[in-house]
């Protein structure tokens, strides 16, 4: 894969009215325990599930014999935020040394921690340096995050830029950089970067904070679904989520492709190809998802439409995704799942 979007632990220091997803908010006691007891219990097996390799060919660079260049995928290691105690110290860094250790013979991966920045301290940076980490993402400092308001974000953003220069590591992209050098970049929920239009998921659909409309095709561009059949390939991104559900895009589809706690990633992809639904998503184009199950586009866009919350019409594709899962795919994903199942334990295919 180029990527693996893995979302460790639902833990969040904070409940910001825009986030995508209701369950990244704070826990504690108990509540907390479990959270993170659900991480750390099923990482091991997840990451058993990750491909064999995170190289992928990249067609866009072909070498002069014509063969497309080889390059190192990533992990990106975001929650919540995998810096509050104590996912950090029970979660994240065994992660990461696991993840190191996963891929020291098959080519290496880079791995990517994001986090929201308030909680990185120099103590901390050494520590993921020391466990592994080649960048650092610093997700959260903009005004839509709660305490991040103003002249705050700008000083935070100053304090946080001396002390990785002073760790030695460089300005830098997230997808790729020097080895052997650590890195970090900064980027905010900002009304020009994603959360311009605002995914309609999570607790910003329950605010009604989305401003999307049909023409915002969430599934083709980065972090949707485009191109996540195509493992081993350039564009190739996945989503996984703390319980090991599988989703093609960060926004979450109503149903899982599969589960990593019960088999192998490149396993559930590769049975999806070649499907049209599957494919149509792959392809960026979820108003084809139906085709061949009797839904046309104009069907597709008439079930994207819905009302806010606080009443006004709304209309995205996302939405039609959705009810075509809970009208449709979703069980077509079950008999897919049950198939692998019965081919894994080497039951015969029911008659
Ligand atoms: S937007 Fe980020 S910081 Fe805010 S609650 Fe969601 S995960 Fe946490
Ligand atoms: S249309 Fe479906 S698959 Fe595509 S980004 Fe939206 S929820 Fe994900």
């Amino acid at each position: 894969m180029e990527s693996i979007y893995y979302v460790l632990c639902w833990a969040c220091h904070r409940r910001c009215k825009h986030c995508y997803e209701d369950r990244f908010r704070p826990y504690t006691g108990a509540a907390l325990e479990a959270v993170v007891r659900e991480a750390e219990e099923n990482a091991p097996r997840i990451i058993s599930h990750f491909p064999d390799t995170m190289l992928f060919r990249d067609a866009a660079a072909v070498g002069p014999d014509g063969t497309p260049a080889v390059r190192r995928g990533r992990i990106i290691l975001a929650g919540g935020d995998v810096l509050v105690d104590p996912v950090r110290d029970r979660v994240l860094m065994p992660t990461l040394s696991r993840l190191r250790a996963r891929y020291a013979d098959s080519g290496g991966v880079r791995l990517v921690v994001q986090t929201t920045g308030d909680l990185v301290t120099g103590p901390i940076v050494e520590d993921l340096l020391r466990h592994g980490a080649d960048h650092l993402s610093i997700s959260g400092l903009d005004d839509f995050h709660t305490g991040m308001q103003g002249d705050r974000k700008d000083r935070l953003r100053a304090d946080l830029m001396a002390l990785f220069d002073r760790m030695g590591m460089v300005p830098g992209g997230a997808a790729d950089g020097p080895p052997g050098q650590a890195s970090y970049s900064f980027f905010g929920a900002t009304p020009d970067q994603w959360i311009g239009k605002i995914w309609p998921r999570g607790r910003a659909r329950d605010n009604s904070l989305s401003t999307a409309t049909l023409a915002d095709n969430f599934c083709n561009r980065w972090s949707g679904a485009l191109g996540f059949l195509r493992h081993g390939q350039a564009g190739s991104e996945v989503a996984v989520d703390p319980t090991g559900a599988v989703y093609p895009c960060c926004l979450k589809t109503a149903t899982p492709l599969g589960s990593l706690l019960e088999e192998p990633l490149t396993a559930i992809l590769d049975s999806l190809a070649g499907h049209p639904a599957f494919e149509a998503l792959s392809a960026g184009r979820p108003d084809r998802m139906g085709l061949t199950f009797g839904w046309s586009v104009e069907d597709f866009v008439q079930a994207s439409k819905t009302t806010t919350p606080d009443g006004r019409p709304f209309a995205n594709l996302c939405i039609g995704c959705d009810r075509f899962h809970e009208r449709v795919l979703g069980p077509v994903i079950d008999s897919l799942r049950e198939i692998r199942r019965r081919a894994r334990h080497g039951v015969q295919p029911a008659a």
